[in-house]
């Protein structure tokens, strides 16, 4: 017997309930059953992403909300500055470029959210620029980008802003309404406590506005369609019944359990998880560290996918190694979505343990002492 602990940032892991929802029997979708699974979680979602706008349900992967954010947004030659720093920060410019964009390509240094200011410069100095493509939670680098000052400096261009929240909303706090934010792109296996399989988009008004003057090469994620489609609590084409079905569980759960409560859990995770670190005489990669996920920065000579391998084949905790040029250097440990405190003092154990197999110098228990007491006392 190997008892398993996902503490990867995506997929996280799945409460029973939700498990036992997607078991349930096959329904069709054309039927007032479904529309109602449905409808509560589009209501939930709302609550969740804090906003009045539209909420579109597809069937994909977070990139797919991704992709139709760029795809129904950008036409041929239009410009859109892309806010890089990670990994998923240059999908966006990936994204830009396959439908014939042209990006403007913000860089920022791994670990570091953008300066906000500077977006409002290359805003001011090309204002052709059609849209904004930020990242709430860089999950490559566990690091948070200021939505809400972005949010301010946008909000008086022509251009949208778009936010990747894909690991963040659920974890991180995101007012979409409030802050600016015109398309939110989610996906369901991050924050949410669901499998991967469904992606999810705000839009706003003037998101819209954008929408109706591009020349939109979308057939599949064509957001006017699914906006049709969903005032109907519809689909445009066969959904994902029983995702769906497991979302309207997952999300009841999120505003049960209440929507800032579960912002507060997180927050208090991601300090245990960073105090544990510290304690052990480990360093936070992210100058601007996230709710959702930390980096864990490895001094020189320890192996960050050897102390990944013995934590999982020895102690059954998974957690992620690092992307991109930061692999082999960190490792990062999600507590995101179905997690509680003791899945976080079992993951910071299990760092510890494999570290005195690799023989690393700390004291043992300083991390797991340093982790109880943000769990207890804050
Ligand atoms: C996981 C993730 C994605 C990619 O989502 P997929 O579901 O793998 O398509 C994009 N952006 C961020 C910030 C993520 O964490």
């Amino acid at each position: 017997m190997r008892k398993h602990y996902l503490a990867t940032p995506g997929p996280s892991p799945v409460p029973e309930q939700v498990r036992l929802a997607l078991a349930e029997e096959m329904i069709h979708h054309r039927t007032a059953d479904f529309r109602s699974y449905t409808a509560s979680a589009t209501a939930n979602l709302k609550k969740v992403f804090k906003t009045e706008n539209d909420v579109l349900i597809m069937a994909a992967s977070g990139t797919g909300a991704m992709e139709a954010a760029v795809s129904n947004v950008i036409s041929r030659g239009d410009r859109a500055i892309t806010v890089e720093g990670g990994k998923f920060g240059e999908r966006w410019t990936e994204l830009v470029m396959a439908f014939g964009g042209e990006p403007l390509v913000m860089e920022v240094e791994w670990g570091r959210g953008p300066d906000p200011a500077e977006i409002g410069a290359i805003l001011k100095a090309n204002p052709d620029v059609k849209a904004v493509y930020a990242t709430l939670c860089e999950t490559s680098t566990a690091t948070v980008q200021d939505i809400e000052a972005i949010g301010k400096i946008v909000a008086h261009t022509e251009a949208i802003l778009v936010v990747d929240g894909i690991s963040g909303a659920g974890a991180v706090d995101i007012r979409t309404d409030e802050w600016g934010v015109d398309i939110l792109c989610v996906g369901s296996q991050k924050a949410l406590m669901m499998p991967p399989g469904l992606a999810f988009v705000t839009v706003s008004d003037k998101a819209w506005g954008r929408i109706d003057k591009a020349d939109r090469a979308a057939y599949y994620f064509d957001l006017k369609k699914a906006r049709k489609n969903a005032a109907k609590n519809d689909t445009p084409y066969t959904p994902a019944v029983s995702m769906i079905r497991a979302l309207a569980r997952a999300t009841d759960m999120i505003v049960k359990e209440g929507v800032e409560e579960v912002l507060s859990r997180h927050s208090k995770l991601a300090r245990a998880t960073r105090a544990a670190v510290e304690a052990i005489g480990l360093e936070i990669f992210s100058k601007a560290p996230a709710d959702a996920v930390t980096a864990v920065l490895m001094p020189e000579g320890l192996d960050a996918e050897k102390l990944r391998k013995l934590m999982d084949e020895r102690f059954g905790v998974s957690v992620a190694g690092g992307q991109a040029h930061l692999k082999g250097r960190v490792i990062r440990i999600a507590h995101m979505g179905y997690m509680g405190a003791l899945d976080i003092v079992a993951v910071v154990a299990a760092l510890e343990m494999a570290l005195a197999l690799m023989g690393f110098d700390f004291k043992a228990g300083s991390g797991l002492a340093a982790c109880q007491k943000v769990l207890v006392d804050e």
